[in-house]
This record gives C-alpha cells, sequence and structure tokens, in this order.
C-alpha cells in the first residue's frame, strides 16, 4: 500500500502585528501589510499597537525585495 499523506504543517513564528487599541475591537494586521507608521484601525478609528502574534509564516512571492523601515 502506498500512500503519500502530506501532511502540511505551517510554519508558525512571531511576527510584528499592529493592533488596535480598542480592547472590544479585534482588529489587527501583519505590519508588513500596514501602510501607514502608525495605522489606524479600519474599522473603529483607533490607533493600532504594535504587538507580536504567533502567525503561520506567509511565503510573499510578489514581493520578493521587501522594504523594511
Ligand atoms: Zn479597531
Amino acid at each position: 500500500m502506498y500512500y503519500s499523506k502530506k501532511t502540511v504543517e505551517p510554519v508558525v513564528e512571531e511576527t510584528a502585528i499592529w493592533k488596535c487599541s480598542n480592547e472590544s475591537c479585534v482588529c489587527w494586521m501583519r505590519e508588513n501589510f500596514a501602510f501607514e507608521e502608525t495605522p489606524i484601525c479600519p474599522i473603529c478609528r483607533s490607533i493600532m499597537e504594535k504587538n507580536n502574534k504567533m502567525l503561520p509564516t506567509l511565503y510573499n512571492n510578489n514581493n520578493s525585495q521587501k522594504e523594511v523601515k
């Protein structure tokens, strides 16, 4: 019997994110995806705070040369 069971385990790593400072709001975004230096929550318009979150690694092929500020 032959099986190729591919267990694709997502690689999880600590990722810098922006998290909404409003506790009742669950909005957050990856830091890499934020366009502003200090983004405003698109949902409740609160300021967002830097945070870290364990997230699956994203392989972003479109943007191989990421600009890191
Ligand atoms: Zn918010």
